[in-house]
């Protein structure tokens, strides 16, 4: 499959370029920035999907009311070692770094906390929130999931009911190595994926999809409905659903993270119940534990040992290297620090003609 035609950026012009542009559509400055500095930080990571892509439907969603500019988290609850927090639909790249905040400050003075974050706008790639846990030495373990946006089938069925709910654990930084991050949907594929397959990019692998009559299948179609080639995608109208992966185990995760940050966070599940009709925000909730309240002095020098060790094994067929979680995005983002970020041309087009709308100049 040929590549699709790309346009390069710079990081930083890149995310000057999306400041600009929320800073015209209503943002102050710092929520901007961290809108800026979030979705590049996705693009960096290899994390396309959950990158700059997202900026047309942003805009939109603030035009519409959906998400809400200058939001501060409202304290529902709280204790030494809790808080529940409502996002108030603000920008996830706004909220989502007030609620990590409070999470870390608790856990360093408690040893962990506890953070049930409901109703915030698309909160983004969920290793960012890990990064942030990481820099402040703690490991955390988020559970995500999004109100009333099934995609996803149930182990044994057809029909969406779980929305491609991720599960994402980071741990503190490693001297010299990739971060340890695991941070993962758990559909076989995200939906971005599916786009771009549907666009002629990477197919989507073996089984990620499965039409109503139950057959397994890799075609966009099922998820998007008759294309029109570079129309838009939209997965209301598609019959079939996404598949989680790993067979019911997956999907029993896929399903823990609805009840964990849909019903336990007093937010919303995938399910047609108990939402208030806005759909896709997003529910996190957020475990932040301090390795040095556990005793554990060493807890980096051991980890890093048990990573060297388990990339000791010999390798499989077809593999060249045995990589941990948070490798592949570490060496995604110093190949993109250095030689810039590939937009697909559409993606680019689309954030051009934004900026022309708010008369902004086109970085060079
Ligand atoms: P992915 O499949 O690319 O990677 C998943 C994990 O596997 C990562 O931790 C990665 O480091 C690791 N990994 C990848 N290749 C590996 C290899 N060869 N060896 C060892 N480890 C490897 O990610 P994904 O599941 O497509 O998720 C993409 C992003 O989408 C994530 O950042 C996630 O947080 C985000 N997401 C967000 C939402 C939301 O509602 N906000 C929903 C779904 C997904």
């Amino acid at each position: 499959m040929a590549d699709l035609p790309t346009h390069i950026i710079p990081a930083a012009t890149l995310r000057s370029f999306v400041a600009a542009i929320f800073g015209k559509a209503g943002c102050d400055a710092k929520e901007a920035a961290e809108i800026g500095l979030h979705l590049v930080s996705a693009n960096l990571t290899g994390h396309d999907s959950h990158g700059v892509i997202r900026i047309p439907r942003y805009i939109e969603d603030i035009q519409t009311g959906r998400t809400l500019v200058g939001q501060t988290v409202a304290i529902l609850g709280e204790s030494a070692t809790h808080a529940v927090l409502d996002g108030k639909y603000g920008f996830g790249q706004h909220v989502g770094p007030q609620a990590v905040a409070i999470g870390v400050a608790k856990a360093k003075q408690s040893g962990l906390s506890v953070i049930a974050l409901r109703r915030s706008a698309h909160i983004g790639r969920i290793g960012g929130w890990a990064e942030m846990a990481a820099d402040a030495g703690l490991i955390s373990i988020h559970f995500v999931n999004v109100d009333n946006y099934p995609m996803v089938a149930p182990f044994g069925g057809v029909a969406r009911r779980f929305s491609t709910n991720p599960v994402t654990i980071g741990a503190p930084p490693m001297a010299g190595r990739a971060m340890l991050l695991l941070d993962m949907a758990t559909s076989v594929v995200a939906e971005g994926k599916v786009m771009v397959a549907s666009n002629g990019g990477k197919p989507v692998p073996e089984g990620a999809l499965i039409t109503p009559e139950g057959r397994l299948t890799t075609d966009p179609e099922t998820l998007y409905g008759p294309l029109v080639p570079n129309g838009p995608r939209n997965s209301f109208f598609g019959k079939g659903s996404l598949r989680a992966f790993g067979e019911h185990k997956g999907s029993g995760l896929a399903f823990m993270c609805e009840i964990l940050a849909g019903v336990l966070t007093g937010g919303y599940t995938s399910g047609p119940l108990h939402h208030d009709g806005r759909q896709i925000s997003n529910g996190m909730l957020s475990i932040y534990l301090d390795p040095l309240h556990f005793g554990c002095e060493d807890f980096v020098r051991k980890t890093m040992e048990y990573v060297d060790y388990v990339k000791t094994s010999p390798t499989a067929e077809g593999c060249d290297e045995v990589l941990y979680p948070g490798e592949p995005e570490a060496r995604h983002r110093a190949v993109r620090e250095r030689e810039g970020i590939p937009l697909q041309v559409d993606t680019w087009t689309n954030l051009c003609n934004i900026a022309k709308g708010y008369d902004l100049p086109i970085p060079a």
